[in-house]
This record gives structure tokens, C-alpha cells and sequence, in this order.
């Protein structure tokens, strides 16, 4: 069996694992998780990163700290996984689901505006299958209409808006580290800050609502109790993990590109014979081979397709079902304009198996197998 996907490890895990224990520091904020912070802040620019227990808990923060309260309203697509959205139900908002751009998935700005009221506070966007949304629009949306863009960056660690790393782009950025990315530290995440604006303010946030990292820097003589907040620090024990992905980065990077690219030409002749679409990466944007997704003709297409590779051994698997039809959604959102894309888009996209070190053998096969459907 081929598998969707398997966790990347590139070697040196067990070793920083067993250093964090002989360290004698396996709470959060010991010496990997530090590395893994200098090393984040280094390769995206970003004012500070603090590692999370999760992408969830990252987004979380992100809601807390863009201020959004009981009935705000939060503007964000409906396709996208459901965390983007349980960060700010957590806080009491309101969500206002955009449609989608058929191109990238991604949120439509052209009909954010219109999604506009008086109780919106915050534009979370989600950088699908790591390719960026259209910032410049959204930040001068934003701008004009003083609300806040919180970047669900999950997918994006390692791609580029302009040159500008994901996650730096808005006032809040969030990666995970769950192990169906492309770094991983098994579940785990980050909070990235662009400015140091709000610095003090995420770390009391991030230390159950305590002053306790201005204590260690040694800017108040104790630490006391100052705000709500959680615990949102991983163990030292996962930054360990995370920090040998890290080190092999660009090693990561170029495997999945390389995977990616296979796909790409390959499949080539199906999407110039008009059987099936490929993934658009627009100007300006350069993505991290987080995914490869084609689109078959319709959801009966798709079905069909995914059985067709099931019976070859092949684990192919949709993404999401669109939130504002799922049972949460119309509880806690409403739908802004017409679902034009949403929901006929999502039904289909389908992923083929793209992970760290897929052997070329098992890319040929899904590739036969995409083939030989098409070649019925
Ligand atoms: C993976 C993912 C998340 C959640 O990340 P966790 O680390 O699993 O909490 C949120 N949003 C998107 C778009 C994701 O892909």
C-alpha cells in the first residue's frame, strides 16, 4: 500500500531526545525549544516565534491576542480545516464565511469587503496547500476597515508572498507542526509576531496569563498573575524533535519539490487534454510542495478515481467538507454571499501521497494509476 502520508524523520531525533532528558529540562522553553525559536525567527524574518503546543493552540492565541470578544465577527474561508474557526468560537465570535478562488482555494478578497459589518474585528485567511493568499488586497482591506489578518499559516511554513515569509505577512502568523506537515514535531505548532508590538502581551498569554518571561529576562523582580491566559508551551522533549527537522530544512524542502514537480509534468498531457485540473500558483507566490492535488471533473469523477487507486494500492484522499454545511458551521457562522466555489471546488480536489523521501517507484505507480483512469 502506498500511504497518503507518513511523518518526515531524518535521523537525529532520537539523539536530541535523549539530550533533552540529560538535560534535566523537559518543560517548555528549554534549550531546543530557544534553537527551534532562533532558527524560525531567523528563516522568516519574523520579530518572534514561540513554539505551541499545536497549530490549534497557535491560532488560539492569535484570536486572543487580535482582542475579538462575544459577538465579533471573524471573516474566513469555509474551505479550511476546523481550527481556523475553533480559535474564535473559543473567544464567542461570530464567523463570516468568504467563497473561495476556484485558482488556489483560497479565500476570494474580492468579496471580503462586502463581508464587512460593524462587529467585524479579524480577516483570518489560510494559506492553502502553502500557497499564499492575495495579501496586498487583504492588508489594504484591513487597513481601511481597522481589522486585524490572522494568517493560519499551518500549511505554509517555508513559502513566500513578495518574498515575504508566510506567517510574517499579517499582525498574527500560525504554523503547526502536527505530523502531516512538513515539519514536524508530532503535534506542536507556532505563534509568529512581525513586530515586537505585541511581545509581552503573547508571552503572558502563552504562560498562563503570568509575567513570568519578563521575570527571566530579569525586568520584574517576580512573577505574578497580570492577564488570562493558557498553557500554550510545548515539552522541550518535542522541540527536540522539531529541531532535527529544522536542521535538515532545505534537505526537506527539495525532496518535496522534487516530488511535486514529478507530478507536475507528468500529469501534464491530462490537464492540456482539459481531464483534469492542476494546481495554479500565482504570481509572486512561492509555495513549499506542502501538497499536490489534481481536480477531476465532478464529485461522482473523484469517487470513482479514489477507488480506482484504492484498487492499485494507492491511498489518495480528499480534503475538507465545507464548513458552513457541517453542523458547528451553521451553528456558529453564516455564509456571505453565494457559495459559488466552495463547495463544488471541494468536491473535486483530491491529494496524491506526497511526503519526505516517497520512493520514485511509489510516485511512478500513482502516476500510472492517475493515467491509466484517464486512459479508460
Ligand atoms: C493542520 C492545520 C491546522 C491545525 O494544526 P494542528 O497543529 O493540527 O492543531 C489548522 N489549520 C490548517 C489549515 C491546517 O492545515
Amino acid at each position: 500500500m502506498i500511504d497518503f502520508n507518513v511523518p518526515p524523520i531524518t535521523g537525529k531525533e532520537s539523539a536530541y531526545i535523549a539530550q533533552a532528558f540529560a538535560n534535566k529540562k523537559i518543560c517548555g522553553d528549554g534549550p531546543f525549544t530557544k534553537k527551534c525559536h532562533r532558527f524560525l525567527q531567523e528563516k522568516t524574518g519574523a520579530a518572534a516565534v514561540y513554539l505551541t503546543t499545536s497549530g490549534t493552540s497557535a491560532l488560539e492565541m492569535a484570536a486572543i491576542l487580535s482582542g475579538i470578544g462575544p459577538g465579533d465577527e471573524v471573516i474566513l474561508p469555509s474551505y479550511t480545516f476546523c481550527s481556523t474557526a475553533d480559535a474564535f468560537v473559543a473567544r464567542g465570535a461570530r464567523l463570516v464565511f468568504v467563497d473561495i478562488r476556484p485558482d488556489t482555494m483560497n479565500i476570494d478578497e474580492t468579496k471580503i469587503e462586502a463581508a464587512i459589518t460593524d462587529r467585524t474585528k479579524v480577516i483570518a485567511v489560510v494559506h492553502y496547500a502553502g500557497v499564499a493568499c492575495e495579501m496586498d488586497t487583504i492588508l489594504d482591506i484591513a487597513r481601511r476597515h481597522g481589522l486585524k489578518v490572522v494568517e493560519d499559516a499551518a500549511q505554509a511554513v517555508g513559502s513566500y508572498y513578495k518574498g515575504k515569509a508566510l506567517g510574517t505577512v499579517g499582525d498574527f502568523g500560525c504554523f503547526s507542526f502536527h505530523e502531516t506537515k512538513n515539519y514536524s514535531m508530532g503535534e506542536g505548532g507556532a505563534l509568529l509576531l512581525p513586530t515586537l508590538e505585541k511581545r509581552d502581551e503573547a508571552e503572558i498569554c502563552r504562560e498562563k496569563g503570568t509575567d513570568r518571561s519578563r521575570f527571566f529576562r530579569g525586568q520584574v523582580d517576580k512573577y505574578t498573575w497580570v492577564d488570562y491566559g493558557s498553557s500554550y508551551l510545548p515539552s522541550d522533549i518535542n522541540a527536540a524533535y522539531l529541531l532535527a527537522q529544522l536542521e535538515m530544512f532545505d534537505e526537506i524542502f527539495e525532496d518535496r519539490m522534487r516530488t511535486w514537480h514529478t507530478y507536475d509534468e507528468a500529469l501534464k498531457p491530462l490537464r492540456e487534454a482539459g481531464l483534469i485540473e492542476t494546481q495554479v500558483i500565482p504570481e509572486g507566490c512561492t509555495h513549499n510542495a506542502h501538497m499536490y492535488y489534481i481536480k477531476a471533473r465532478d464529485l461522482a469523477e473523484r469517487t470513482a478515481l479514489i477507488q480506482h487507486l484504492k484498487d492499485r494500492g494507492i491511498l489518495a484522499v480528499f480534503h475538507y467538507i465545507p464548513l458552513h454545511s457541517s453542523p458547528a458551521g451553521l451553528k456558529f457562522g453564516r455564509f456571505s454571499g453565494e457559495d459559488v466555489y466552495t463547495t463544488r471546488e471541494s468536491d473535486r480536489l483530491l491529494r496524491l501521497p506526497l511526503y519526505y523521501r516517497i520512493a520514485p517507484e511509489d510516485t511512478a505507480r500513482v502516476i500510472e494509476g492517475v493515467l491509466s483512469f484517464y486512459s479508460r
